[in-house]
């Protein structure tokens, strides 16, 4: 495989707080347009590779490549220009602003790489548009003018994938999707995330794993700062470790 048809991959990452080593010479690599699931106990690093990816944290060691580029030294804005974008696990919306208002906010890393940034997001002229089109992506297009705070917890999910999507990145980084989605919404926020992975690469972080059987090409397994295995979902599901690990059985 050549360097291009991998959209973001790592080698040799490891990432220590103090004493602790959340990261140990971690490698990852994912294929243009297609969707990983990461999957692992709690405390195994998936979070940690996320953000050591996105350049949330600073690398112990390692390097992390962007489109065959690397971008190890560039900061967390440059990397969201240069198409690698992010959404949390904890929902990180303006609850007191419109959804209208929360994508605006959303396309600050496009508006940024095309004039000064004092000029602000509000005078790029297609903003309003681009706004329209992923709030009809996320089906929101019938909240534009309530407040974030007033939406049921799936559809403020669907805002912070909104505002992750504006920029349209090639690349998106998905903590935990569902963390916190009632039963009743479970169904409506798999089928966007179906919808968003699209035309893109998607590296995922989620525990439910009907949802990671249905969205993913592979899954990767991590325990313990490392990567267990990697496979289908229905090689790691059949996996007798990752079942003893993980999966309680
Ligand atoms: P996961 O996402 O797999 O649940 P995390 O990546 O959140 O795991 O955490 C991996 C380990 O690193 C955990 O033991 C966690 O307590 C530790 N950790 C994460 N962030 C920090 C931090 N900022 N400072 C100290 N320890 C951290």
């Amino acid at each position: 495989m050549t360097s291009t048809a991998i959209a973001i991959a790592c080698t040799g990452v490891s990432v220590r707080f103090g004493d602790f080593v959340a990261l140990s010479n971690v490698g990852l690599d994912v294929a243009t347009g297609q969707t990983l699931a990461l999957i692992g106990p709690n405390g195994a690093g998936k979070t940690t590779l996320l953000n050591a990816l996105s350049g949330r944290l600073a690398l112990s060691g390692g390097r992390v490549q962007l489109q065959g580029r690397d971008i190890t030294a560039e900061p967390i804005h440059r990397r969201a220009r240069l198409g690698l974008g992010r959404s949390f696990q904890i929902i990180n919306i303006f609850p007191e602003m419109t959804v209208l208002e929360n994508l605006r906010l959303g396309a600050q890393p496009m508006v940024f790489g095309l004039q000064p940034f004092w000029r602000g997001v509000q005078a790029w002229p297609g903003l309003e548009a681009r706004a329209r089109e992923v709030a009809a992506l996320v089906g929101l297009d019938d909240a534009l003018d309530m407040p974030a705070a007033v939406l049921s917890h799936g559809r403020q999910r669907a805002v912070e994938l909104g505002l992750a999507l504006m920029s349209d990145p090639p690349v998106l980084l998905l903590d935990e999707p569902l963390a916190g989605v009632g039963q009743a919404e479970i169904q409506a926020t798999t089928a966007l995330i179906e919808r968003v992975r699209q035309n893109r690469t998607v590296l995922l972080v989620e525990h439910n794993m009907d949802v990671v059987m249905r969205v993913a090409d592979e899954v990767v397994v991590m325990m313990a700062g490392e990567i267990l295995t990697r496979g289908t979902p229905e090689q790691v599901r059949a996996d007798a470790r990752v079942r003893r690990a993980y999966l309680g059985g």
